[in-house]
């Protein structure tokens, strides 16, 4: 069993982004700009955006982060995006999700300038995923593509099964999928999938996003098989100092014996979404030119 570890991958791509950083600057260029916005206080929100401040200071981005509290309307968020739409010295930004009750998400997403939305979540740039075009990917769907080439799994004629149909992991990752070029055959299931576990022992590569802590198990998938952990839920346990612990969507003991390779959870696809947002802000950075 091969382990697909997204620390050294990520690493290897921020190792990578920091070069072109660094050479853009020695040519006299503006470092890339990424701006995060948060509203309330979640505490696996905060980790996440912190955890992506950090990231640009290692690629050696300049970061912003906007704080607005779980009361901020609407309005008031809608109006910093338009700022944030207009602000020449910005080349992506995001606002970290999920959102309070009261503020539509859907509403939030279109408003951002699809030339800057390097999460890639806008229609358009959907849009522009579906048809082949370049575009900014979902980073965590962008991220598991780039692990899958890195550890060159073979992909062409393969069937692949996506577990889940979020619009940020699922959906996306069964498109990119069966891609020319990619070329699996794609089976997306979801809650009314009947017979999850005849279709999953039939995969060739399992991709797992629909949260439910170790839901694959040993039993539902073949010998061979590449396993794909997006799963992150926060568990509580008090022997770690946090209180909590991560558990992805595969049992992982069960799961690892059987399969080619596997993704863990923490150190899997986690750090491969952080990295494919920075680079999705480099290539916003090299089109403003
Ligand atoms: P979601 O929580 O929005 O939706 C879950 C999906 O799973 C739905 O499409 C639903 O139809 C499907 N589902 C529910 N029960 C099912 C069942 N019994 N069988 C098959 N499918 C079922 O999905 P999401 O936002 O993509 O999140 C999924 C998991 O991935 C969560 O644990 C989330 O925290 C994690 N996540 C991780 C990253 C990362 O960077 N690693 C990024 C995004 C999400």
């Amino acid at each position: 069993m091969i382990l697909i570890d997204g620390k050294i991958t990520s690493g290897d791509i921020k190792d990578e982004i920091a070069i072109e950083v660094a050479k853009l600057k020695e040519q006299g260029g503006r470092a890339p700009h990424l701006a995060a916005i948060l509203v309330g206080d979640d505490g696996a929100s905060q980790t996440y955006v912190n955890a992506k401040v950090k990231a640009c200071e290692k690629v050696g981005f300049e970061s912003t982060l906007v704080r607005f509290s779980a009361e901020t309307s609407e309005d008031e968020l809608l109006a910093k995006i338009e700022e944030m739409n207009n602000d020449n010295g910005l080349d992506g930004f995001i606002v970290q999700l999920p959102l309070p009750n009261h503020i539509n998400e859907h509403k939030v997403t279109v408003s951002i300038n699809p030339d800057k939305d390097v999460d890639g979540f806008h229609p358009t740039n959907l849009g522009k995923m579906l048809l082949g075009q370049e575009t900014f990917l979902p980073a965590t769907p962008y991220g598991i593509m780039e692990m899958l080439k890195r550890y060159q799994i073979e992909t062409s004629g393969k069937h692949a099964v996506v577990i889940g149909r979020s619009h940020i992991v699922g959906s996306p990752m069964s498109v990119l999928m069966g891609q020319k070029g990619i070329d699996c055959t794609v089976t997306l299931t979801h809650s009314r999938t009947k017979n999850l576990p005849e279709i999953t022992k039939t995969a060739d590569i399992v991709v797992v996003a629909n949260g439910i802590p170790e839901f694959l198990t040993g039993n539902m998938v073949k010998d061979g098989v590449v396993v794909i952990d997006v799963g992150i839920t926060r568990v509580e346990d008090k022997t770690k100092k946090s209180g909590f612990k991560l558990l992805g969507d595969v049992n992982f003991a069960e799961v690892s014996k059987k399969a080619s390779h596997i993704t863990p959870v923490p150190g899997g696809v986690g750090p491969m979404t952080i990295a494919m947002l920075m680079k999705n802000t480099l290539l916003s950075r090299k089109r403003r030119g």
